[in-house]
């Protein structure tokens, strides 16, 4: 089969390897569209620590099974399904504690094990979910991202009727913000200093609150915003985020700053102002809930996937993606 193989850091091969055999415990499925995701690009370039090389990359992604390993019920050739791509450990201190995403021995799909980059991938059956008919390509592929997203919001616990402010108008950001107004937010504003991206925003999604800085924004929320979603990873804009959080709001960091680089807050202020600032990492028990509401039309997939390229092309896919051009870029199956 054909598949993306990251031989070292910055050598990307578009090659062909055997097919992938399913375990007892496994299925092997042909996967239809698989998203590129700024992990991909830091394992490409050698900046996430946990990957061996070479790997074939990809973890967003879903498809239909071809093959059932002897052990796996419940599962059947030519089900459309999607993978979670977890492969926590199940058995380590905070595995035992439900904090999968957390585990000391964290593997997972596309990142520390073979992924989506290619015509076939062979699956653990636990990391499998079934699809809900009709749904396309694009959203199956889309399962993952949103499903880090949710992950967030069961961090944030927000309350219906609140108010959001989004940093960052990329697939993260536009995620995030559509999340927010499925889950009963008042405003939701978006900050980005890309302009093109402020505007697609508006146009294309509808959230009408966009601005390039968050002042220009003080009059339709004077008091701050109950719920700050920084979703840059950006360290600076970790840091001043937090000048927009409402007392006993809440600042969520979602972007991937750089490990190492430090952002410093008012102390007195969190105290003084009850404000709370937490992280989320990747996913966790939120995979079935984000395929639920991608198929409730909470996140217009279809939108959010502006370009797909054949597996061959992958090249210019990820030169889509490094140039920030257009929002979520699929590679596989129904690829052009
Ligand atoms: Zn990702
Ligand atoms: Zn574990």
């Amino acid at each position: 089969m054909r598949a993306v193989v990251v031989e070292q850091p910055h050598v990307v091969n578009v090659t062909e390897i055997p097919d992938p055999v399913a375990g007892p415990d496994e299925v092997v499925v042909q996967v239809a569209a698989c998203g590129i995701c700024g992990t991909d690009v830091h394992v490409i370039e050698g900046d996430f620590p946990p990957t061996k090389y070479p790997l074939v990359i990809g973890h967003e992604f879903g498809g239909t099974i071809v093959e059932v390993g002897k052990n796996v019920t419940g599962l059947k050739v030519g089900q459309r399904v999607g993978s979670d791509p977890t492969l926590n450990c199940g058995a380590c201190y905070f595995c035992q504690r439900g904090m999968g995403n957390l585990c000391e021995n964290w593997n997972a799909i596309g990142v520390t094990a073979s992924g989506g980059f290619a015509e076939y991938c062979a699956l653990p059956a636990r990391t499998i979910y079934p699809l809900p008919e009709g749904m396309s390509d694009a959203a199956a592929g889309l399962v993952e991202p949103v499903a880090c997203v949710v992950r967030g919001f069961h961090r944030l616990q927000p309350l219906v009727g609140e108010t959001y402010l989004i940093y960052g108008a990329g697939p993260m950001g536009l995620q995030n913000a559509q999340v927010a107004r499925y889950n009963g937010a008042s405003l939701v504003a978006i900050v980005d200093i890309n302009e093109s991206r402020l505007q697609r925003a508006k146009e294309v999604f509808g959230f009408e609150h966009v601005a390039t800085s968050v002042e220009q924004l003080r009059e339709i929320a004077p008091r701050g915003f109950d719920n700050v979603i920084e979703a840059t990873g950006v360290t600076k804009v970790a840091e001043m985020a937090i000048n927009a959080v409402k007392r006993r709001g809440k600042l969520l960091l979602f972007g991937v700053c750089p490990p190492g680089e430090k952002a410093s807050y008012d102390a007195f202020k969190i105290y003084n102002e009850e404000i709370t600032i937490m992280g989320t990492m990747a996913l966790l028990n939120s995979y079935g809930p984000a395929i639920d509401i991608l198929a409730a039309g909470a996140v217009d997939a279809e939108a959010m996937v502006t370009h797909h390229f054949t597996l061959d092309r992958f090249d210019e896919a990820l030169e889509v993606v490094r140039k920030g051009q257009g929002l979520k870029v699929q590679v596989g199956g129904r690829g052009a």
